[in-house]
């Protein structure tokens, strides 16, 4: 198996909350029950709350089995990708075949907004850690910035968050995203850490917009702002960015295809120097590899602040609604 041939595995690429992390996609390109005024990813295409076999479990196992075998080792299995994973209705399935082939941890990065499904809560038992999201403190700011499915109700939504960390016993981190303007202040964040309190994650993870954002309107909160509202959360709370992990692979593990640099675009948009370090490329030689795929129609540029996010050029198909 070529690294072409993978469909929904990628990676490992860096990152600050996993190290390096081997991604793999449960539903197709923004299939998701938000659609986050943040979101990388862009507007989300396929809203809905309608769990199904979105990909085949064994064909996603086959591939875990492949890539796994050819290395380099990752720190986590990440289920995540291109929209929300606890929408497959095999989820905890996966999680099981997972475990009965490799001892890597798995995390499972979710937006929550399906904890209170009691088959959700179920499936997620065996995962070794759950970051679940909590962006807003009542339902009209939840609205504003998560943009949910109409079948989700923030207090429902709450609850099943609550329900669940009650039940879980290994780590859960709730990732808290601000946006400066919305939530970024101390009356919207002192309405989000009333609610953590209730909830009693293991970690908050502050964290703000970093990448091109679904709406151009959206900014981050600054590092200073986001240092001075830390101190209304209960416990420690630490600030997640999408710095570099620094560890770095061995060289001899860095052989990456146009393929996997193209993979790696299609989850998430990065500057050169989030290429190179998530796929552990000189940063000369992830520069020089963009610039080629650019030339040839495979990626767009886009502007934000002072840095350049390379993204996939998607095909019309690939972004039809469901
Ligand atoms: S940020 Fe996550 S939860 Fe929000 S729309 Fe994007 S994929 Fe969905």
């Amino acid at each position: 198996m070529t690294s072409t041939d993978f469909k929904y595995v990628y990676g490992p690429v860096a990152s600050r909350r996993l190290g390096r992390s081997l991604g793999v996609d449960l539903v197709p390109f923004k299939t998701c029950s938000y659609d986050c005024v943040y979101c990388q990813l862009g507007r989300t295409t396929c809203q809905t709350t309608q769990r199904s076999e979105y990909v085949p479990v064994d064909d996603v196992l086959a591939e875990l089995k492949t890539k796994l075998a050819l290395g380099p080792w990752p720190d986590y299995i990440g289920l995540a990708g291109s929209g929300e994973p606890t929408l497959h209705a095999r989820i905890g399935e996966l999680i099981d075949g997972i475990k009965h082939l490799t001892r890597v941890p798995v995390a499972v990065l979710t937006n929550g907004s399906l904890l209170w499904v009691p088959d959700v809560q179920e499936a997620l038992m065996e995962a070794d850690l759950v970051m679940p999201s909590l962006d807003a403190g009542d339902e009209p700011m939840f609205q504003h910035v998560n943009r949910p499915h109409p079948e989700i109700l923030f207090e429902v939504m709450v609850d099943g968050l609550a329900a669940f960390a009650a039940r879980f016993r290994k780590l859960l981190w709730l990732e808290v995203l601000l946006v400066e303007g919305l939530t970024g202040n101390e009356t919207e964040v002192g309405k989000i850490a009333a609610l953590a309190r209730r909830i009693r994650p293991g970690r908050v993870q502050l964290n703000t917009v970093s990448r091109p954002p679904a709406e151009e309107s959206v900014k981050p909160v600054s590092a200073q702002q986001l240092a001075a509202l830390c101190r209304l959360f209960p416990k420690a709370v630490e600030i997640i960015s999408d710095a570099a992990s620094q560890n770095p692979l061995p060289d001899s593990l860095a052989a990456v295809t146009d393929q996997e640099i193209l993979d790696l675009l299609a989850r998430r948009p990065c500057t050169p120097q989030g290429v190179a370090a998530g796929l552990n490329l000189h940063l000369q030689e992830a520069t020089k590899r963009l610039h080629t795929l650019m030339k040839a129609g495979e990626l767009s540029v886009l502007r934000k602040d002072d840095d350049l996010f390379y993204q996939l050029v998607m095909a019309p198909a690939d972004q039809d609604s469901c």
